[in-house]
């Protein structure tokens, strides 16, 4: 359980003032030249030792990836790029991030620029994010006011410009490649991977892109130390983590909270317990609507969300978005409502995930009203086995894994709704 004094996101709920004078009196901003003087080495080793583990979705180690980044300069320049593009079904972190603390943001973009020995960072945030970008913007323009960016930035001998850059409502350039494609003006399309953008990513230069989170925990962890952020959640699951909590609770909430924290002290500490109580549970996505989701059988009794015991389950924490859904819930329906999204959002650009999203939604369609044979649900399952793994981005996975879930966990459901839409004729074999 998180204590009060150990929240790096002090103003989570815009309680308090959110310009740089506010968040110089909740501790920001302090000692950042002083940070910056550690050096570039020793920021990149206290961040491999803090063990934070990148917060958009993936987990990939921050530390290393900055450690990527070349250490001499061939003549190139060097960016940051901060994905802001929070698209993800169920997940609102960042966006409170950006309102109510944006300074948090904007101190890590120096700092983690400095590490990278960028001069220049982009953030990209999703264009219906408008009251966040301009809350965004505000900062960014009293930063420059007060010195903290720009020539010399916060005095650190550092000079450092930070850009903010609107997105259009593409959820496909929330994908780091598409989103350097967009920000460098066309179509939002990922590339292939490798080379990585620290190798060749903004205008073929080294780039580093991370999430909001990552970037805005990275202050306080050089300000606190590695010891105290590895002190949270067990190990290979460190630090403090954003949940955004919504669905069939009582409280849905975005909430800091220590890693691997137990699934039921968290909805019951936070959003007041389940609507209808813990036998009214159905299910849960435990990470935004790429990863599978997991049974109450799973989730009530023991559950630990952190990469690891959610991995273990066949699921994960992806972006912490927990989507939590009560009894009352049409999981073939909400499933069927995925499926839509993805096909809706595939970018076309290869082969297994234009046409398999296509297919899965069709069959999604007729498994909802119980239209489809049952010799169906396995061919959809092949289709899904047939995109997973087979595409350029991970927007293939992300239609293949929720549809998954539903099969391994739920195909008794969708074995009755065909039933009881046949009058009860049809015979299902036993699993
Ligand atoms: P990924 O595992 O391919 O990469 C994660 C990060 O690590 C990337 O920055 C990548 O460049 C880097 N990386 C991975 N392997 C590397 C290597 N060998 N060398 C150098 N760098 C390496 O995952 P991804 O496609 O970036 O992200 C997928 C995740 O994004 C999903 O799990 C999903 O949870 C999440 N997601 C989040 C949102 C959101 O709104 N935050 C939206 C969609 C998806
Ligand atoms: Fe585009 Fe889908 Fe291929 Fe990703 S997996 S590049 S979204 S077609």
């Amino acid at each position: 359980m998180l204590q009060d004094k150990d929240r790096i996101f002090t103003n989570i709920y815009g309680m308090h003032d959110r310009s740089l004078k506010g968040a110089m009196a909740r501790g920001h901003w302090d000692g950042t030249k002083d940070i910056i003087a550690l050096g570039r080495d020793k920021i990149v080793e206290i961040m491999k030792a803090s063990g934070l583990r990148g917060r958009g979705g993936a987990g990939f180690p921050t530390g290393l990836k900055w450690s990527f980044m070349p250490k001499e300069s061939d003549g190139r320049p060097s960016y940051l790029v901060v994905n802001a593009d929070e698209s993800e079904p169920g997940t609102c972190k960042d966006r409170e991030i950006m309102r109510n603390d944006p300074h948090t943001l904007i101190e890590g973009c120096l700092i983690a620029s400095f590490a990278m020995q960028a001069h220049a960072s982009y953030i990209y945030i999703r264009g219906e994010y408008i009251r966040e970008r301009e809350a965004l913007q505000a900062a960014i323009d009293e930063c420059y006011e007060a010195g903290l960016l720009g020539k010399n930035a916060a005095k650190s001998g550092w000079d450092f410009d930070l850009y903010l850059h609107h997105g259009a409502g593409a959820y496909i350039c929330g994908e780091e490649t598409a989103l350097l494609e967009s920000l460098e003006g066309r179509k939002g399309m990922p590339r292939m991977k490798p080379p990585f953008p620290a190798g060749a990513g903004l205008y073929g230069c080294p780039t580093t892109v991370n999430n909001v989170e990552s970037i805005a925990v990275a202050p306080t962890i050089l300000r606190r130390g590695a010891e105290w952020f590895a002190g949270f959640g067990r190990p290979n699951n460190a630090g403090t983590k954003l949940f955004a909590i919504s669905g069939h609770v009582n409280n849905p909430c975005v909430v800091e909270e220590a890693m691997s924290i137990p699934f039921d002290e968290l909805i019951e500490r936070h959003c007041g317990g389940i609507r209808g109580g813990w036998d009214n549970l159905k299910a849960v996505i435990p990470g935004g609507s790429s990863v599978p989701m997991l049974p109450a059988a799973v989730m009530r009794e023991g559950a630990i969300m952190d990469f690891d015991w959610l991995r273990e389950q066949r699921s994960g924490l992806g972006t912490a978005a927990v989507i939590v859904m009560d009894q009352s819930t049409d999981i073939i329906k909400a499933i069927w409502r995925l499926s839509k999204f993805y096909k809706h959002e595939s970018c076309g650009q290869c082969t297994p995930c234009r046409e398999g999203t296509g297919w899965m939604m069709r069959v999604m369609d007729r498994l909802v009203k119980g239209e489809a044979e049952v010799s169906e649900i396995d061919m959809l399952l092949d289709v899904t086995k047939q995109v997973e793994g087979h595409t350029i981005c991970a927007l293939g996975d992300a239609a293949a894994w929720p549809i998954q879930g539903l099969v391994r966990h739920f195909r008794h459901e969708i074995e009755d709704r065909i039933r009881v839409k046949r009058g009860g004729t049809v015979e299902i074999a036993a699993e």
